[in-house]
Order: structure tokens, then sequence, then C-alpha cells
């Protein structure tokens, strides 16, 4: 039942614990890859938005380069890329290094230059830039967007340019809020130096993260996965994706275990509806163990009484239901057969004279009863060792044997015979007094005086006859008397019988 339960519950326990892991792995591998499709896809929306703020910016450039001096011109159109989609928070147009035209309207810009990283890259490199992060002399954390304006002789006139407030509404962080907080997701974008562009908690916004929460792929455009700690040491699963246009990153990330807390939920429910099984499988190794045990405990127990007499008949009815406690059983059985066979022999052996096959004197007195009157012959055959003498010893046996026959076929089935001595023979007759035992006794003289045995001839015996209760009540004494009379009977010429005073 041990080895039964212990293996059922290791491979319960090892079940569940790859369950586990599987479906951690699984989830894991899930999410990861979610994230991943998800940072991508917001990573292409962001590139697509840059794209078109780009050719919005072109388009006007193009537009104004030949009309540069039109103020009207440059103030309408910078009204038009600010207000006409959400493109930018602000839009400046630059001349000669000096500000012509701003939307929303700074009148106190125009004339001036501007010294802000942007506004220095632009005229630097007179091509279409985006700017890295920077905060801007009106205290905006800001991303700034240019395209350079030339006149028909290829001549650099300066610029127009759009900025994008991190911190405030605009089409880039209305983009990436417009995706599910499920379980913990949340995404952000930093730039190529680490800096935070964009990030749930505006706080953060404008930080450089120094921590290993992001990795190197991550900052060099590639795209993938990765598991990573945040600023609060929090384990995440990241997925990230690279904007090429502004070598941007973007990554959406979940918590490990928000990740695994439904997993554990799982688990629960899976134990949950495992355990009414696992016990009933329980009880089904315990009833069986116990019909498994329950011959072999019986036929332990039997095995303690094998000298009883019924032993057999409860051995038999021992329920041996499989081979080898069948087996157990017929060893048992057949062991048990064997063993009061050879009990009864040495039994009948212990009891028997094995000359004549008569009770001896031991079986004798277990045999004596005393509910019923009886009487006893001794009986002794006169001058054996002459016989002895004169034939041999073998002839000798044979006339006991002979004698035996006698005595046995003139007693009856109660009467008991038994050699009690090398040529002495007791005959027990149950109701018989002394007179009439002396009669039977007489009958058994006469017959062996007249009975010519093979090569010895003739024999006469002579006989000593008590009776128990008359004689004495006690047995060695009914049986002295016997000896008594058999003495007398010697002594008076043999070949005669005499009852005991
Ligand atoms: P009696 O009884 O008339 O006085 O004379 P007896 O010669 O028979 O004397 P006793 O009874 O004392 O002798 C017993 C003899 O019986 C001795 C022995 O030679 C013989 N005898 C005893 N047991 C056996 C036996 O098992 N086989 C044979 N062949 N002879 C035996
Ligand atoms: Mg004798
Ligand atoms: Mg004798």
């Amino acid at each position: 039942m041990l080895l039964a339960i212990t293996a059922s519950i290791s491979t319960l326990v090892s079940s569940f614990y790859s369950t586990y892991q599987v479906q951690k792995e699984q989830l894991t591998a899930y999410t990861l890859k979610s994230n991943y499709a998800y940072a991508n896809k917001l990573a292409s929306a962001t590139d697509n938005f840059l794209e078109s703020a780009m050719q919005q910016l072109a388009y006007s450039a193009k537009k104004i380069e030949q009309r540069v001096d039109d103020e009207n011109l440059l103030n309408q159109e910078a009204t038009r890329l600010h207000l006409q989609t959400n493109s930018f928070n602000s839009v400046v147009i630059n001349k000669h290094s000096v500000v012509v035209a701003t939307s929303p309207k700074f009148p106190q810009l125009i004339g001036e230059s501007i010294h802000s990283p942007g506004a220095v890259q632009a005229l630097q490199e007179k091509r279409p830039l985006i700017s890295a992060p920077y905060m801007s002399a009106a205290g905006n954390f800001i991303v700034f967007i240019s395209h350079p304006l030339f006149d028909q002789s290829g001549d650099y006139l300066g610029y127009i340019g759009g900025s994008l407030y991190l911190k405030e509404r605009n089409i880039l962080n209305s983009l990436l809020e417009q995706h599910y907080y499920e379980g913990g997701t949340y995404i952000y974008v930093v730039d190529a130096s680490r800096r935070i562009l964009y990030h749930p908690d505006q706080a953060l916004i404008g930080t450089v993260v120094t921590n290993n929460s992001i990795t190197n792929n991550m900052i060099t455009g590639q795209s993938g996965t990765s598991i990573v700690k945040n600023s609060q040491e929090i384990e995440m699963l990241a997925g990230f994706s690279s904007v090429p246009k502004a070598k941007w990153v973007i990554v959406a990330q979940r918590p490990v275990r928000a990740t695994l807390s439904s997993l554990d939920l799982l688990i629960t429910e899976v134990i949950k509806r495992t355990l009414p099984m696992a016990v009933i499988t329980f009880l089904l190794i315990g009833f069986f163990a116990h019909l498994i045990s329950r011959p072999l405990k019986q036929l332990a127990d039997k095995a303690n009484t094998l000298d009883d007499p019924t032993s057999i008949e409860e051995l038999k009815s021992v329920k041996s239901w499989y081979f080898e406690s069948q087996r157990l059983k017929i060893a048992m059985l057949n062991g048990v057969n064997t063993l009061q066979m050879q009990i009864g022999q040495l039994r009948h052996d212990a009891q028997t004279d094995p000359l004549t096959d008569t009770h001896n004197r031991r079986s004798l007195n277990q045999l004596m009863f005393k509910q019923t009157p009886f009487a006893i012959l001794e009986i002794d055959i006169d001058f054996f060792k002459r016989v002895n003498d004169t034939f041999g010893h073998d002839k000798g046996d044979e006339a006991l044997k002979s004698l035996t026959d006698i005595i046995k076929k003139l007693s009856r089935k109660d009467d008991i015979v038994a050699r009690i001595g090398g040529e002495e023979f007791v005959l027990v007759l149950p109701n018989e007094n002394s007179q009439s035992a002396l009669k039977i006794a007489e009958r058994l003289r006469k017959t062996v005086e007249s009975t010519n045995m093979e090569t010895i001839g003739f024999i006469t015996i002579s006989i000593g006859i008590a009776t128990w209760p008359e004689h004495s009540n006690d047995m060695d004494q009914v049986y002295k008397c016997a000896d008594k009379a058999l003495y007398h009977a010697k002594e008076h010429g043999r070949n005669q019988c005499i009852v005991a005073d």
C-alpha cells in the first residue's frame, strides 16, 4: 500500500510540477511574443507618424521656398501645420538664422535667433532631421523635427520645424497611450541615449535609464524579447522594437509575477479537480492492498495452528484468489497433509505391535475404559522357550502370529487384543464377568490346544482372568490379579484358565 501510494503521490506531484513548468514556459513565451508584437506594431505606427510629420514639413518647405519673403504665407503655413493635424505642439520657420513665423504666435521671438539644440542642429546639418529630445528655453521637454529651406539656386535659407512636447498631448503620446493596460502591461519609449521619451509615469519622462532594464540589443536598433528587471527591481517580460526614423526603442513589458499569477490559480484549480480522483485512487489502493494481503495474513495465522486437526478445513476455507497465494495455500495443504499422515503413522506405530499388528501395552493403557465393566484375559504360551530352541526364533514368531489369528478370530468387535510382552497377550472383554470370561478363555485355550500349527505342531497356553471392577477398582490391581492368576495356572500344570481370587 505504501509503495502504491508513494508511487501515485510522486506521479501526481511530478505531473503538477511539470504542468506548472510547461505552462510557465508557454505563458512566458506567449507574453514575450505578444509584447514583442505589440511593441513592433507601435514602433511601425510611430515610424509612420514621424514619416508623415516629415512629409508634411517637406511639403510646406517646397511651398514656401518659392515665396520666402511672403510673411503672410509663412504665417499661414505655420498655422496650418500646427492646427490642421495634431502632429506638432508648435511650429517655427527660420530664415537666415532668425525666426520669421511661429504658431502659436510668439511675437517676442520674431527676428530673434534660437539657440536650442534642435535649432542649432538644423542650421548646422541643413537636412531633414529628428532631434534628440531636449529641454527647450520655454521649459518644454521636446523633440524637434525640421526640414531645410533652399532657394532656387540651391542656397540654404533656413528651416521649417515642428516641436513635439513630450509631456503634453500630441499624436505621438495619444498613439502610445492607446493600449491595453491589462495585467500590469505597460509600454515606454527611450532614445539611443537611454532617455525616456514616453512613460505612463509622467515624472520619468526626460530621465535617463541607468540600470539594466534596457539591454544593449534594444538601443542598437534591434528588435526582440528579453527578461529584465525594471527600476523597482521587478522582473519583467519585455518585447522591444526600434523606430528606425528616430532611433527610438519602444518597449512593452509585463511583470513576470502578474503573468504567472493566473498560473497559480490554474494549478490550484487543477489540484482541486484532481483531488477527488486522487482520494478515490488512494481508497482503491487501500482496498486492493487489503484484498491482496488478506489471504497471506489468513495463511500465516493458520500456519501457527497446523497441529490443530481442523487446520486442513480452515486452510481450505482461505480465499486465495490470486496465483501466488493459491500456490502458497496448496503448498501448505500438502505440507499439512503429509505432516498429519506422518503423525498418524507415528501414532499408529507407537500404539501397535509390529509383529502381530495388535495393540501394544502403551495403547492398551490408553484404550482402557472405565465406563463399562470388563474382563482381562492374560495369555502366556507354555514352554515357548522350547519352541524357539527347537524350531528357531523365526518359527517362534510364526507361532506368535498364528496365535494372534486365533485370538482375533474368537474375539468380538469391541474386544481389544494386545501383545504386551514377548509371548504374552491380553484380551480385554467389555461387559463380561468372571464366569463368562472364563468360558471364553476356555474356548480359546481349547482352540489353541487343538490347532496344529505349521512346522511346530501343537502349543498350549495358560490364561489368568481378572475383572473390573469386581477384583479391584484400580486398573493396576486388576492387572496384577490377572498376572497372579496366570502364575497359578502355570504353577498348576499349565494349559489351563484360572480366575483370580
Ligand atoms: P513358561 O511360560 O511355560 O513358564 O515357559 P516359557 O519358556 O514360555 O517361559 P517364558 O514365558 O518365561 O519364556 C519366554 C520366552 O519366549 C523367552 C523367549 O525365548 C521367547 N520369546 C519371547 N519373545 C519372543 C519373540 O518375540 N519371538 C520369539 N520367537 N520368541 C520370543
Ligand atoms: Mg512368558
Ligand atoms: Mg511362556
